[in-house]
Formats: C-alpha cells, structure tokens, sequence
C-alpha cells in the first residue's frame, strides 16, 4: 500500500512551473521564464537548458546567468563536455568542482569559466534524450540527491515543451530517416525464421502523459492504488482461464504477480508523487529512470528485472490514463505485426496468435523466452532493430523477413509483391512437408536419418506429432525454471515431467538438466558478479556446486519415468570427472527412490553434451560411461572460435561449416561410432539443411532441430545420395577456406540435392 508523505520544496517549483508551461507567449518566451524561476527556486547563479537538434547536436536554448549572446549560439556534440555527457550516459552529473572533471570542455563565449560546481540532468521522453538541464553556480557546493531529484522532476516538466515541436520543429526530435511517410528498410537479428506481412501494432503504444502536476498527493495515491488492485484483479482474472491451469505461462504470471507487491519499486513511485507529480506522471518518471538505466546495464539478471518492472509500469500508465482500451487486449487488426522494444513471453499470449504474422523487437536474442514462445506458435520475429518503435506509427504496413532478420516499413509495391510470391512458395512448400510427415528419413542411398526435435515449453509437444519427429533429441529444462518466481519443488517438476512424457506417447525425450547462468538468468537467484559469463560459474557447474538442485530434478525425472524409459543428458560438461560425478548423484538417487520403494524407470540412459572442446580430447574415457552424446553446437562454436554467441558484431564471423569445426566433430563421431555410442547434433546448426548434409556426411545419424526446420531437414535428407558426398567432402577438409559453405552449395545444387 502506497502512503503520502509530506509537501517538498519541489511542489512549490512544480506548481509555478506549471503556470508557467500554460501562460502566454512564445515556447522561447516560456523557456526563458521556465530557466529564471529554476535558477531562482534551486538558488543557482545559472539555469540553462539545452535542447537536441538534428545530427545530435545539444544546442544551449536559454540560460539565466551565462551570456545571453551565446543562446543559439553554443553548441555541444553528444558525449562532448560535461553537458554532452549527461546526454550520451542519460544519467545526471553533480560536481562540485566541474572544472576538474576530465570531459569539462569550456566554451569562452559562455562565460562560464567564474561557475565551479555544476549539476545537469537528461531531459528525457520515452527513451530518448531530448537534451540537458543544468544549473551552475561559482562556489564548489555539494548538490545533494534531493537536489538532483528536483531537477529531475523539472526536467521531465520540461520534456514536454521541449516534445510539443513548438522549440525546435517536431522532425528533429526524430531521427534523421525517421521521416514517417518515407518506405524504410531497416536490419536486424533472425530470431525466428518466417516472413509475415501485415500492419504495425505498437506494443503498449506510448501513452502520452498529459497532467503531470498534481493538486493533492493524496488523490494521487489513491488513484496508484487503485489502478494497483485492477491490475492484480486482472491477474487474478487470467490465472482463473483453463488455458492457464498449468504450464510455463501459468508459471511466469506468478513472477509478475510478484512484482506488483515489490516494496522498493512501490516506494520510488510514491516518493515521485510526493514530490508533486500527478500518478502517472510519477509512474512514468520512474519508469524513464528504468529505461535509461536499462540502457546503461550489461548485467543479463538485473536487465531483465528492469524489464519485468518495465511492463508493469507500462499496465499501470495504461490504467492510470484510462485508455487501456488501446493496450495488449485492445482487438488486434486481421493481420498485426506487433512491433515492441522487448516483449515478456507472457504478453506474446495475451495477442491472438492466428492475427500475429510477425514480431519485430528493438531487443531480444534468440535465448529470448520470447523468441523461443514465438518459434513454438511460429511466428517470424526480427530482433534488434534499433529505434524502430521511433520510426513506425500505428497501422503503418511492414513486412517482417525473419529468415534474412529484416523489416520493410511502408514498402513500395514491387516489394510487397516479391514477399506476396515468396510467402505462397513457402505456402506450397509446408503443404509438401506436411505430406512428408509419415515418410522415413532415409537418404537415397538408404541410409537412415533420426531426425527428433528441440522443445522447452509443454506448448512444444503439440509439434511433435504433427511433425512426424522421432522424438526430444533435447528437452531443455531450464525454461519452466526461469519462468517462475521460486525454484519449483520436486512435486512440481515431477507432474511437468510426467506430462511431457505422457504428451510424448511413448516417442523418446532426452531431458537436458538444469543448463543456467551465462545468458539464461534465474529470476530468484541473485547473479554472480562476471566478466565472461559465458565461460563463467554456469550450467553443470552451478548444479554441482549446489547438488541440491541437482538433486531434485533428478529425483523428479525418475519419479515421473516411473514404468517407463528416462534419459537424462548433463549440459556444458568440460572433463569426464564432472560426468562421474553428475552420475554419483544420479546412482545417488536411483537407490534413494528404491529404498522408497518407488517404481523405477524401465531404463535409464545417460548422456553428456558435448559443447567445450575439452571433452573431445578425453573421449576414450569418456565414451565408455555414457550412452550417448549430443553436440551443442551451439555452445560449441562460441567456445571453438572463441566468438560470444550473443555478440551480433562477431556471432556470425565464424562458419560452422569451417575446415576446423568440421574436422572437430569427424572426430568425435568416429569415436562414438568406435565405441558404439549414439551421437546425435542438438544445437541450431543441425536445423540448416547445408549443414546437416554435411553433418551427415562425417557420419552423424541424428539431428535435433527445432520444429519448423524438422521438414526442410527431411526433404534434403531424402534428396541426398551420402555415398557421393562423403569423398568429395573429405577432399576438402584440408582446404584454406575460411567456410566451406559456397562449396557445399554447389554440391548440392548440382546432385540435386534440395535445401
Ligand atoms: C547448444 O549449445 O548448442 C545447445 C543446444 O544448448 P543451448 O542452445 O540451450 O545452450
Ligand atoms: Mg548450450
């Protein structure tokens, strides 16, 4: 519950301000009144304001206290003296001595050299920085927090005049291809493969904050509160749908349930009302804080907090402004792409999926839970399409590429039509795979592929008989666990499990134990503090330091394979004594649950990944202790090439199908084939048709895809005479080639073989 506290000084500023804002004169003339009375309340020798211009340029707009001739005059680029700082960081600076500081840059036609100590902050609307505010004054005074956060306050005052285009006009605060009525292409990252086409539905479209200052707190908490109890009453209302009796969304809705009771956040909020801002706009401050401090942090755990605390600031202003008509249950078009800086994969529930053709994100990765949701429902998504939510408007028509991780917005006809064509091939082309679904695996020369799925979520199950997959070549486990809000219980993992199983109707699963930590983030664990966390404390090396965990699962999984067969494969293991140990624990149990008198599993197969280049090197101890391997290629290539997976400047430098990565895994499958060790490739690369012709050519057997590319597998695989391939490719491991993929293409291109 949100309390009112007492009046502060910034009240007073506020409410004169606001007089100000809505008196008469020129936007100049109120800016220049605006500076004066800052100064004058904050009890500084200077006030000035200024405002981006186009080309990133923060020109001074109006100043109590430096020279007059320098208005218009003065000019800083972003990330140039103390003023482009606080811009380029969006972050406030107070320094007692500014003249000091290493970025101080002096402009002599200012006169400022006389001021010694300095305070600014970012004048900030949605997410971008519209310019600076700062006070100054000659003595080296100690700005105190309270001090920053009234400027702050004034600021976001300020955001709005700077915003109405009557300043500067309304085209500059865009950017500069951000002309609305001009078709655009803009790139991205691939996070789902699929074209949609269709017109733009903003996520959570930015609410306008219109009344910013407040008459009575009191009113205002009130009003937090109850927009508070709506939202909760409409969790309530979602938990209560059958679609939401069990499964990861149920799981992630408790999360989020948590958050409408977080105290910390709550506080901030009620202290912005105190301050004398309205509700929303107290919302909205804290939630620009968020933003910028979001833009700020690297740290994957702390982000996605953020982000959680991000969506629900965004469902509180849409109840505060009363137009929640316009947000995530509003109808959507016949066709939407819904275009979001990030979106939960919970939200991505509330759209109606067969209206969504596509999904475009300022953020996201491919371990996004929302690229993984949206690859189970088969939606095409583009991530990491800078300020697209700046250059689009509502019902704006966009094609959303997600195989070449591109968006058109507005395209010109003949590009509309190309994409109308490309979309009916593929049309045709599923209608084949569909025919596809009964018949074998088998290349022409009749050798028999195993081609099973990757899954994550129970929606994932549904694909699995509609696909014809032999089966889950990889079930990764960590996905329920990061949707909800406490580590589940052994109670709770074994009725997921057992459902999954039960869903699977006898089809083999291979369950993948807990693979966390790196870009996976547990939501109630507290991250550990580090420089590489792809290589840090992650994955088996959590679950054998903290055996409980482990522990658990396990004992979940053999609980839920009661009466039938169970195989279990441990991620990221680098040297056989970790396997060793992860079985310890595995025998551990099995006795346990006997002594328990437990009905055990009919079989129990244990394997390993193979994801850190170690692991090969020690194969001949390795292979006789499991019964099967499963290349993570995933993880395979990032730790081979040393090549962070989730950099998109160098995700993409290495080629799997490299001389080197190749030569790599002929060795492992020789091993495996020596000891009779089923070996089967789980990460994205075995879904590329290309590349799982050439994983079959060094004589791997089975491919573990995600489910869309289970039919474009099959058709190469059918298409594909091994025997012709095998000599040819080995003739070229020897090659200088930085990828082998040209080649490979060839290949197939002229054997006919089909990609
Ligand atoms: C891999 O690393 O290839 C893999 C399948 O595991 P994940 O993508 O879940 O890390
Ligand atoms: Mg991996």
């Amino acid at each position: 519950m949100l309390t009112s506290g007492t009046t502060s000084v910034s009240r007073r500023l506020l409410g004169r301000l606001r007089d100000v804002m809505a008196g008469a004169g020129t936007a100049q003339e109120r800016l220049d009144k605006v500076v004066t009375l800052i100064a004058a309340d904050m009890v500084a020798e200077v006030c000035s304001c200024y405002v981006m211009r186009a080309g990133e340029v923060l020109e001074l707009f109006s100043t109590e206290g430096l020279k007059s001739e320098s208005v218009h005059q003065t000019r800083l680029r972003v990330a140039e003296g103390l003023v482009g700082d606080i811009a380029a960081h969006a972050r406030p600076l107070a320094l007692a001595d500014a003249q000091a500081h290493p970025r101080f840059a002096y402009r002599p036609e200012t006169g400022e050299e006389i001021f010694h100590s300095l305070m600014g902050v970012p004048i900030i609307r949605g997410s971008r920085v519209l310019g600076v505010l700062v006070v100054q004054n000659r003595t080296m005074r100690h700005y105190t927090e309270e001090e920053v956060e009234t400027l702050e306050t004034v600021a976001m005052v300020l955001a709005e005049l700077v915003a109405s285009g009557d300043l500067v006009n309304r085209s500059e605060l865009v950017p500069v291809d951000g002309n609305a009525v001009l078709p655009l292409r803009l790139e991205g990252v691939r996070l789902n493969a699929g074209v949609g086409l269709g017109v733009a539905v903003l996520h959570r479209p930015r609410i306008t904050v219109r009344r910013l200052v407040a008459e009575d707190p009191d009113i205002e908490i009130d009003r937090l509160n109850r927009a508070l109890a709506a939202i909760k009453t409409e969790l309530e209302e979602l938990f209560s749908r059958p679609e939401m009796r069990d499964g990861e969304h149920r799981d992630v809705l408790e999360t989020y349930r948590m958050f409408t009771e977080d105290k910390g956040w709550l506080n901030r909020i009620s202290e912005a009302v105190r301050t004398g801002l309205t509700a929303e706009a107290a919302v909205q401050k804290v939630h620009d804080d968020t933003r910028a401090r979001m833009a700020l942090i690297t740290d994957n755990y702390l982000r996605e907090r953020l982000h959680d605390f991000e969506d629900l600031a965004n469902r509180l202003l849409q109840h505060l402004s009363g137009d929640d008509e316009d947000g995530p249950r509003g109808e959507l078009p016949e066709v939407a792409i819904l275009v979001a800086r990030n979106i939960g994969p919970m939200e991505l529930f509330d759209y109606d999926p067969k209206r969504l053709r596509g999904l475009v994100l300022e953020e996201g990765s491919t371990t996004s839970h929302v690229a993984i949701v949206a690859r189970a429902l088969d939606i095409p998504v583009v991530g990491r399409v800078k300020d697209v939510l700046d250059m689009i408007e509502p019902l704006d028509p966009v094609i959303c590429d997600g195989d070449n991780g591109q968006v058109f917005i507005r395209p010109p006809e003949d590009i509309r039509e190309t994409f109308i064509e490309a979309m009916s091939e593929r049309q045709q082309r599923r209608a084949i795979y569909a025919k596809l679904r009964d018949l074998p695996a088998e290349t022409r020369d009749g050798i028999s592929i195993g081609i099973l799925m990757n899954a994550g979520l129970l929606l994932d199950l549904q694909h699995l008989h509609e696909s014809g997959a032999d089966g889950i070549g990889l079930y990764r486990t960590e996905l329920p666990f990061m949707a909800r809000s406490a580590l589940p219980n052994v109670d709770a993992q074994t009725m997921l499990y057992r459902k999954i199983l039960d869903q699977a109707e006898g089809k083999p699963v291979v369950f993948r134990t807990l693979d966390v930590g790196g870009d996976k983030v547990l939501p109630y664990w507290n991250p550990s503090d580090e420089d590489n966390p792809a290589l840090g404390w992650r994955s088996i090396r959590i679950t054998l330091d903290r055996p409980a965990v482990m522990r658990q699962q396990l004992r979940a999984l053999l609980r839920a394979a009661a009466g039938r067969e169970l195989s279990v494969m441990f991620p990221m293991i680098a040297e056989v004594a970790e396997l060793v140990h992860a079985r310890e624990i595995l025998d551990i149990e099995i006795a346990r649950e006997k002594q328990l008198g437990g009905v055990p599993p009919t079989r129990i197969r244990v394997g390993t990944m193979l994801e850190v280049p170690a692991l090969a090197f020690q194969l001949d101890a390795l292979l006789p202790l499991v019964d099967f391997v499963s290349i993570g290629s995933n993880d395979l290539t990032q730790f081979l090439f040393a090549v962070d997976r989730g950099n998109p400047r160098i995700a993409e430098r290495y080629d799997p199908l490299s001389p080197s990565m190749i030569c790599f895994m002929r060795h492992v499958a020789d091993k495996c084939r020596e000891y009779g060790v089923h070996l089967s490739v789980c990460g994205e690369m075995a879904g590329r048709p290309l590349d799982a012709m050439t994983l079959i050519a060094i004589g791997i057997r089975s491919l573990s895809v995600a489910a869309p590319a289970i039919g474009p597998v099959k058709t190469m695989v059918r298409s594909l005479d091994v025997g012709v391939l095998v000599p040819y490719l080995h003739s070229l491991l020897d090659a200088r080639d930085h990828s082998l993929r040209p080649k490979l293409r060839s290949f197939a291109i002229d054997h006919g073989v089909r990609l």
